[in-house]
């Protein structure tokens, strides 16, 4: 409903007063009639404003460390599955009719006779060994 240009409605009583009266008749004024008219329209509005004004700036993106965090996890989980698949095998190749793989027995390592008593530094140790 648009106003009419010659009167202005008293939010109070709801009566429309002459734009030359400046009160109602109610005791409501014309500005404290347009502060409220303006608060109502304000109200009715569908909130343009931020609901709250501390925190205006939009959420920001995940931080850098949540990515690395997150990419992380994900080239452990790649790695693990690479493992499962690519991994060692549980079970070593069955012999087959005697068939044994070749893997050399252990080679006994030779005890060095030659070791003097104590320690000698090796500039001479190996003087003397050739010697
Ligand atoms: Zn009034």
């Amino acid at each position: 409903m648009g106003t009419m240009a010659h009167t202005w409605q008293c939010p109070a009583c709801g009566r429309r007063v002459p734009m030359r009266v400046s009160a109602c008749h109610c005791g409501m004024t014309r500005e404290r009639a347009e502060v409220m008219a303006e608060a109502h329209a304000a109200a009715e509005r569908p909130a343009p404003r931020p609901a709250r004004p501390g925190l205006r700036t939009p959420p920001a993106p995940l931080p850098r460390d949540v990515k690395a965090l997150v990419a992380g996890v994900g080239l452990v989980a790649v790695l693990g599955l690479g493992w499962l698949i690519f991994g060692p095998r549980p079970q070593p190749p069955v012999p087959v009719l005697g068939y044994v793989d070749a893997t050399p027995p252990p080679v006994p390592q030779p005890t060095p006779t030659q070791t003097p008593p104590f320690m000698l530094p090796w500039w001479k140790s190996g003087r003397a060994s050739r010697r």
